[in-house]
């Protein structure tokens, strides 16, 4: 069995790809203009921030870069698009030619480009309905090789593409939209526009097991193009499968060429990759990690800033903490405030981390030990025996006790002295 997607995701732009009508506008059809509703004479104009962020997802996916990207009009009738041709790219695409790593293996990527979504269409029982907030929202398609070859392998797949999408930025909370191509006996079916990943995981059971049941006859499956229908958990022969075949391409004369040379990429992170080695450097399940870091930015700059010296185990329940609490934004060393806490096992409740965050200090929160703080101002007052007799004519001659303690743990003098009074009186008898 082969698999392959063409996977869509909105560019995290404000506003749409060829207009400056805003991207997120709730009430249909309150951002509309003549270009993004296709009026004869309009011309679009390139929202040039999607170049950095699609060169920066073809980087990520190991693609080949292209110097020179241009767009073509996809030709084709349809309700949802009235001047009945889409922009996007095919040759001129912003990458080509990569791959994506995963546990099962190495899926291929046949091209990253970007190209504006339709409007939206909702239908009614006897009428159809347009909302034209959506058209010319900045998408960007990611098409593989079909290099997967079963379930498992597809989902790692998607889970790694999300997850290193999510660290470029893009909201993969927003629409994930699939066409998934199944094949099972060497000829394509194409289910389209399927959402989130139940339903692809759904549509792809649904046909194998309509694949198998055909072959199983002695029926040729056949090229075609279905839809995907959520309620039924099945795929359905599609309405649109006239226009599929059928598009026309041309050269996009109102867009140009434009240099992606000097369009600057960011940094992608691997955050399967690192948790891999973070679980074998500090002997670790690999599968906590994962979880917590691949779609989580905070918490991995936690474990990556965390200095050395600490088990991975207190590292995680420390972020753990923290997502438990809801708190974000947590810097470097309240964090290591909070990770002692966590090693001496100290109770860490929301209050605790609100203290640190205030920046009260961690009196009565140190990170060190109380038993440890106790025993050190116990093993003081031991070494000079006439500490206590002259404690008892002047209080002040323990002062420097709290001194060095509290400034050896960098602990608040308050909570040392605390101790000391509990120490006189529990270890020494003395009030
Ligand atoms: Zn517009």
């Amino acid at each position: 069995m082969r698999i392959g997607l063409e996977v869509h995701v909105a560019l995290p732009l404000k506003s749409k790809l060829f207009c400056s009508c805003s991207s997120s506008a709730e009430e249909p059809n309150t951002a509309i203009c003549p270009i993004c509703m296709g009026f004869p004479g309009s011309k679009p104009m390139l929202n040039e921030r999607a170049l950095g962020i699609a060169k920066s997802i073809a980087a990520a996916l190991n693609c080949r870069l292209n110097d020179f990207i241009s767009f073509v009009r996809k030709v084709y009738f349809y309700p949802d698009l009235p001047k009945s041709y889409q922009i996007t790219q095919i040759g001129g695409a912003v990458g080509t030619g990569g791959y994506v790593q995963t546990a099962s293996g190495r899926v291929g990527i046949v091209r990253v480009q970007i190209e504006e979504d339709p409007a939206r269409i909702i239908r009614g029982d006897d009428y159809t309905l347009l909302d034209f907030n959506r058209s010319g929202i900045g998408l960007v398609e990611i098409v593989t090789e079909p290099d997967m070859t079963d379930e498992g392998g597809m989902k790692e797949f998607i889970i790694e593409l999300k997850s290193i999408l999510y660290y470029l930025g893009v909201d993969i909370d927003q629409e994930f939209k699939v066409d998934l191509n199944v094949s099972t006996s060497g000829d394509r079916v194409e289910t389209k526009n399927v959402t989130g990943m139940a339903n692809i995981v759904n549509a792809l059971r649904y046909e194998i097991k309509r694949q198998g049941v055909m072959a199983s006859k002695g029926q040729r499956i056949g090229m075609e193009t279905r839809s995907y229908d959520e309620a039924g958990m099945k795929t359905v022969q599609s309405r649109e499968k006239e226009t599929e075949e059928e598009y026309g391409f041309i050269y996009e004369p109102d867009l140009g060429e434009y240099d992606m040379r000097k369009v600057e990429t960011e940094t992608a992170v691997y955050a399967s990759r690192i948790a891999h080695e973070y679980a074998k450097r500090y002997d670790y399940s690999e599968s906590t990690l994962r979880e917590l870091i691949m779609f989580n930015r905070e918490a991995l700059a936690l474990i990556d800033g965390a200095k050395g010296g600490h088990r991975m185990q207190n590292i995680v329940n420390a972020v753990e903490l923290l997502i438990k609490y809801r708190k974000t934004g947590i810097n470097g060393r309240d964090f290591e405030s909070m990770l002692g806490l966590v090693e001496n096992g100290a109770a860490v409740r929301k209050e605790t981390i609100e203290k640190i965050e205030r920046g009260e200090g961690i009196s009565g929160y140190s990170a060190v030990s109380e038993d440890e703080v106790n025993k050190e101002i116990a093993d003081i007052i031991r070494s000079n025996a006439r500490l206590l007799e002259d404690y008892k004519r002047d209080r002040k001659v323990l002062n420097f006790v709290i001194g060095r303690v509290a400034k050896k743990h960098n602990a608040d003098p308050r909570y040392v002295s605390e101790q000391l009074r509990k120490v006189l009186r529990d270890v020494f008898k003395v009030e």
